[in-house]
């Protein structure tokens, strides 16, 4: 194949595929408020929602954090976003339940949380909602999931929610409109790494 028939079919293949995606964002004609949740075993899913902080702070947007699981108290992303005006952080969790190992401190702890939480999901001016680790609270029994799912139903229109943590329901998943599930192929903690500034916290 001489050099400018290699151009021709690169120049045929790309207008194919411009049409496809031209047509793809054509088809895509809504807006609304979105539902996302960060699963699975792989890091990345709550230093994802908070990049996102970033993005909607690009776009004067305002940010309601609300942690459910403390197990750091010293986060970059909380020591950064606590200065932006238009971020609202909230620590509602105490640490891990294997360091706090009392049943009804935990539930009491996570639905207090929850009620903070149902409050930045009842006020329009958030224009976007990390619930991080919230699985957990779920999981363990310590919120009632379909007081959950019943909240963010409820929510503002245009109000985008990103929900984290490990082992999502199926129903929450369910309701999301983007869902992704992190892979755990490899971390640096099991070769005996502690976790680093600027990457794990
Ligand atoms: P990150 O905050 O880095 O995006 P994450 O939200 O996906 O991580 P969490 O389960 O909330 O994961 O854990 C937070 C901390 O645990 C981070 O320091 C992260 O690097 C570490 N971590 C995440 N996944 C794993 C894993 N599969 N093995 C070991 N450590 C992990
Ligand atoms: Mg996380």
């Amino acid at each position: 194949m001489t050099d400018t028939e290699r151009a021709q079919r690169y120049q045929t293949r790309m207008q194919r595929q411009k049409k496809v995606v031209d047509a793809a964002i054509a088809r895509a004609d809504r807006t609304q408020g979105l539902l996302l949740v960060h699963t699975g075993n792989g890091k990345g899913k709550s230093s994802s929602a908070f990049g996102m902080i970033a993005r909607a702070l690009g776009h004067g947007m305002r940010v309601g954090v609300a942690q459910f699981i403390k197990g750091r108290t010293d986060t970059g992303e909380e020591a950064f976003y606590r200065s932006q005006q238009n971020v609202i952080w909230h620590i509602l969790g105490e640490g891990f339940t294997w360091d706090t190992q009392n049943l009804e401190r935990d539930t009491e702890t996570a639905q207090r949380g929850w009620a903070v939480a149902q409050s930045m999901l009842q006020d329009p001016t958030f224009d976007l909602i990390i619930l991080d680790e919230l699985t957990y609270p779920i999981k363990f029994g310590w919120l009632d999931l379909s007081m959950v799912l019943n909240d963010l139903k409820e929510r503002p229109p245009m109000q985008h929610v990103v929900v984290t943590g490990r082992a999502a329901p199926d129903a929450l998943c369910a309701m999301a409109d983007t869902v992704t599930e992190m892979t755990d192929i490899k971390h640096a903690f099991r070769a005996g790494i502690q976790a680093q500034k600027g990457i794990d916290l």
